[in-house]
């Protein structure tokens, strides 16, 4: 259902977010999960709705860990929102005091839960579980795209009790990622890089048979390079991939998309090394030094395919970007597409975070809340708890 659609005015709803942000000392030092959810948060309290807000946070493990309390998450909430939050904490997350300061909030009023994974019964979409959760409120609001791919009680179990909608974030992945997918305006170009191939073997698979052209980049060219016979010295390899990168390059040329790897490449004899770092052609890796980045030469080339596109995604940095100088290939292409008047689409938490290191957020389209999420939209699975809410 729509969330406009849902009765809410001086109803309890029971809101489920991503508000598993990072936590330093105490405080949280990334506040775009928080500021994600706010316009469904603000919708709904000037709806007139009492609002439960509820969330997990890292890996306590099924049970209680106070140094995972959502209490630090609370506190820049509240500078977010800018109103208060009552804490409705429990170890075990539902209990006769929660239930009670459930049934004490007000209209307009915010509260927040404890960490949903102190009860393992979450991830393990326990119905009981479900049940406590649905017992505080009138009605159930998903916004936590972050957790989408994963089928936990207080995203699928819970629907079964309650009347249930999408939040606005939600809403707004799933339209534009769905859009990109199935109506992408052409030429539509996929960047594709980070770590390994083998976490995103899936999605160029399923991206061949979309998009117009794809753009190699990050440790995962090595392995493409290595397919081509090139010498990659000390470089991040997967060598038990290469068949697979051979039968993707096969698979574009069949399906008529360009696929492109780079020709030169930053080189080092560390990432500790920044100091060493040179630019190699492809053929000339030197035998004790490893790929840490893209060159200037392989940023002109792809600049090229770029320039002409009506949409682009990209998922995976093109280099070790959190040391420099190897963020200089990532950093030139966020810029050329910071420069696109097409419409532009960041999917993967560390691109997302190269994005914002780049201070080049604003100039993208879209920046996708959920890392592993979005991924595996752009596998083309179906979203466990999307599909669910749509069912019912
Ligand atoms: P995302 O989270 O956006 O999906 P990944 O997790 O797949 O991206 O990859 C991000 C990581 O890949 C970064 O930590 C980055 O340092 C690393 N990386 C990129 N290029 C290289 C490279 N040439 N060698 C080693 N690591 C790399
Ligand atoms: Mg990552």
């Amino acid at each position: 259902m729509d969330l406009k659609e849902l009765t809410v005015s001086d109803k309890t709803v029971l809101v489920r977010v991503d508000f598993n942000v990072p936590v330093k000392d105490g405080h949280v030092t990334d506040r775009t999960r928080i500021e994600a959810a706010k316009p469904t948060i603000d919708y709904l309290t000037e709806a007139g709705a009492a609002v439960i807000l509820m969330s997990h946070r890292g890996r306590p493990k099924g049970e209680y860990d106070e140094a995972l309390s959502m209490e630090p998450v609370r506190v820049e909430a509240e500078k977010v929102l800018g109103r208060e939050i009552v804490p409705m904490y429990s170890n075990v997350v539902v209990d006769d005091a929660v239930a009670r300061m459930a049934k004490e909030l007000k209209p307009g009023e915010i509260g927040l839960l404890e960490n949903l994974r102190f009860r393992k019964e979450e991830e393990a979409n326990d119905p009981a579980f479900a049940k406590e959760l649905a017992s505080l409120a009138d009605c159930y609001v998903n916004d936590a795209f972050g957790t989408a791919h994963r089928a936990h009680a207080s995203n699928v179990g819970i629907l079964e009790e309650l009347p249930s909608a999408l939040g606005f974030l939600m809403g707004r992945e799933v339209e534009v990622l769905s859009e990109l997918l199935n109506h992408p305006k052409r030429p539509f170009v996929a960047i594709l890089g980070g770590a390994k191939v083998s976490d995103k073997i899936a999605v160029i698979d399923h991206l061949i048979e979309t998009c117009d052209a794809i753009l190699i980049v990050g440790a995962m060219a090595n392995t493409f390079l290595l397919g081509e016979g090139h010498s990659m010295g000390a470089s991040l390899v997967e060598e038990g991939e290469v068949d697979r990168a051979r039968a993707l390059v096969e698979k574009a040329k069949k399906e008529g998309v360009t696929l492109l790897v780079p020709s030169d490449l930053v080189v080092a004899k560390s990432i500790d090394a920044p100091q060493t770092a040179h630019t190699v052609s492809a053929d000339a890796i030197p035998e004790d030094e490893m790929v840490l980045d893209i060159g200037e030469e392989t940023v002109s080339r792809y600049k090229e395919v770029l320039k002409d596109a009506n949409s682009v995604v990209w998922n995976g940095p093109a280099g070790v970007f959190e040391t420099k100088p190897f963020d200089k290939g990532t950093v030139a292409l966020a810029t050329i597409l910071g420069d696109l008047s097409a419409e532009v689409v960041i999917g993967g938490g560390d691109s997302a975070a190269a994005i914002k290191q780049a201070g080049l957020e604003d100039k993208m389209s879209h920046i996708s809340s959920g890392g592993g999420a979005s991924l595996e939209f752009l596998e083309g699975k179906s979203l466990p708890a999307i599909a669910a809410i749509e069912e019912v």
